[in-house]
C-alpha cells in the first residue's frame, strides 16, 4: 500500500462541515435561538455529517473513500490483507 491516499472530495466535505459547524456554534452563543431555529441549525450540521458518512462509505463509486480514517475501511483493508495472505 502506498502513502496515504488523498481525496480531494473528502477535503472539501470536511471543509463545509467544519464551517458549518462553527457557524452554528457562532450564532448559538451569539443570541437565544427558537426551538425552530436552533432545530434547523441542527438538521443542517446532521446533513453534513450524512455527507461525509456517505463519502466515507461508498463515495467512489459505490466503494469506500481510499483517504478516510475510518473503521469501515480498516476492516477493509485487513480483510483484503487476510485474503492476500490465504491466497499467498
Ligand atoms: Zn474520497
Amino acid at each position: 500500500m502506498a502513502a496515504k491516499t488523498h481525496c480531494e472530495a473528502l477535503d472539501q466535505i470536511l471543509q463545509e462541515a467544519d464551517s458549518t459547524f462553527r457557524e452554528a456554534r457562532e450564532i448559538r452563543r451569539s443570541r437565544d435561538l427558537s426551538f425552530y431555529e436552533d432545530g434547523e441549525l441542527t438538521r443542517g450540521e446532521h446533513r453534513k455529517i450524512d455527507n461525509l458518512v456517505k463519502h466515507l462509505l461508498a463515495g467512489h463509486d459505490g466503494k469506500p473513500c481510499p483517504a478516510g480514517d475510518r473503521p469501515i475501511v480498516g476492516e477493509q483493508k485487513r480483510a483484503e490483507l487476510l485474503r492476500k495472505k490465504a491466497t499467498a
